[in-house]
């Protein structure tokens, strides 16, 4: 049942949101330490009246910061695509899991047209596979998982029992590591390997630690690229790492969680050039393209090592249609979102010329931003083209107090890195609703907000949180 009553509210609610989101982008913040004070959280033993409880509800939204709006720059996702929010809404009324076809019906074709296509688009051919997992870091767990498997089939039954080691750049994502605790090779067995002045994993290095290892004892069986560094934004050599992988029979991931999408971009795909040759490969559609979290896709170039790695048998669950239309095969969880449904209504309404065109739109909106700091003096650049990460300082302000005094007045929500021994505003421009004006916007209200508060701004200890 949806009560016609809830429904009316909700499109209220969603309307004075979006007048909210225009009239002031930046929702005043709460202080951690007086949410509980400041808003009616409490869960009690009775229930509330209908019109205490839409006010608190209505209260609830109007205080949550507002990550679509043209000032939120602070994560790797951000902006509202009205046809992934359409799917989205569908999903959550249809309430269907994603595990067999006898619950999900069509949305399982819809989960697997995703799945070809993207496969498609990176060069795998019809032997590959794949899943939406729940986000980038479940994606990245996949693949080390049936990396594992694939290097030793029988740890599946026995567990982990050699000392396995992964390789992975110093500036890859931290779910790496995670992943390597998890999945019981341990975090110490995780080799950083240094990165250039841009932040790109240095292959000689990687080679020397792969040798050095095995003349330890140790065994070598995963290797992460990253193409999108969380930083900034840096694409990792694929084709040459898959030369060094080939040698060693190591498996190749790509992490494409932040610009895997890439894939959709003519102008742009030479960034993951190689793709192919990899053995595993992700992207987020809830970074670069648009759709509401989450929305993480995994590949393997051979389908068979998804179900080596995460079938099982379960009557009850498995009881008609093949393993190829009953996705919880491949997956990771039991019950399942439908996370596929919010892609797909936006791939079909704008098509992959549309997606490619929010990638593209990315990387110009970055060229201007970028334009915009070399011809200021007062700013320094610290990273380079072909990457939407725009990381600076500006008038040498430390960027976490700048950052945090821009969300605390609610001008601005963005976020500060660090790369090496440096420390700087990370801005991401990746809401590819957001046109010129609104970066140069971005400039002019952080340059004036510096003029007013430049006193408290430059203070040697100012007040933290
Ligand atoms: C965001 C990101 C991840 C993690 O993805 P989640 O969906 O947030 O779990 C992994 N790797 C990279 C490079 C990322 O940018």
């Amino acid at each position: 049942m949806m009560n016609q009553n809830d429904l009316d509210r909700f499109q209220s609610i969603v309307k004075q949101l979006l007048e909210a989101e225009n009239k002031e982008p930046v929702a005043q913040p709460i202080q951690a330490e007086s949410l509980f004070e400041t808003l009616d959280l409490k869960l009690e033993d009775e229930g509330t009246s209908d019109d205490v409880f839409y006010n608190s509800l209505e209260k609830l939204v109007m205080n949550t910061p507002r990550t679509a709006t043209k000032q939120f720059f602070n994560q790797l996702f951000g902006g509202r695509k009205s046809k992934a929010v359409l799917g989205d809404l569908l999903a959550v009324m249809l309430n269907n899991s994603m595990y067999t076809y006898k619950v999900a019906g069509p949305m399982v074709g819809v989960e697997k047209e995703i799945l070809r296509r993207t496969a498609e688009l990176v060069g795998y051919d019809q032997y590959s596979g794949g899943t939406i997992a729940p986000g980038g870091s479940m994606s990245n767990f996949m693949a080390m998982v049936m990396a594992r498997d694939a290097f030793e089939s029988n740890i599946r039954y026995d567990g982990v029992s050699n000392k396995m080691t992964i390789y992975t750049s110093a500036d890859c994502h931290y779910s790496i590591e995670k992943n390597a605790a998890m999945m019981g090779v341990g975090r110490k067995q995780v080799r950083y390997i240094p990165t250039n002045e841009h932040g790109i994993m240095m292959l000689a290095e990687l080679e020397k630690q792969i040798e050095k290892d095995i003349a330890e004892g140790f065994q070598p069986f995963f290797v992460n690229v990253t193409a999108g560094t969380t930083v900034l934004g840096s694409f990792d050599p694929i084709e040459e790492t898959a030369e060094i992988c080939k040698k060693y029979k190591l498996w190749l991931h790509v992490d494409g969680a932040y610009c895997g999408a890439v894939i959709f971009s003519k102008e742009y795909k030479h960034l993951v050039k190689g793709a192919e040759k990899a053995d595993s490969f992700s992207v987020n559609a809830h970074k670069m393209l648009g759709t509401p979290l989450t929305c993480s896709i995994i590949l393997a170039k051979d389908k068979r090592y998804l179900s080596d790695s995460f079938s099982n048998d379960a009557r009850y669950l498995y009881q008609t249609d093949g393993d190829d239309y009953n996705l919880g095969k491949t997956s990771i969880q039991c019950g399942r979102r439908n996370d596929a449904l919010k892609f797909w209504t936006l791939w079909k309404s704008i098509g992959t010329k549309g997606l490619e065109q929010l990638v593209n739109h990315q990387f110009y909106l970055a060229d201007v931003a970028r334009d915009y700091i070399k011809q200021n003096k007062d700013y320094q650049l610290y990273s380079f083209d072909n990457s939407i990460s725009v990381c600076f300082n500006y008038k040498n302000i430390p960027a976490e107090k700048l950052c945090t005094a821009l969300y605390q007045h609610a001008e601005l929500m963005v976020g500060f890195g660090t790369f090496k021994t440096e420390e700087f505003v990370r801005f991401v421009t990746i809401n590819a609703d957001n046109k010129k004006e609104d970066i140069i916007n971005f400039f002019k209200t952080l340059e004036q907000f510096v003029e007013q508060h430049y006193a408290e701004l430059m203070e040697p200890q100012a007040a933290k949180t």
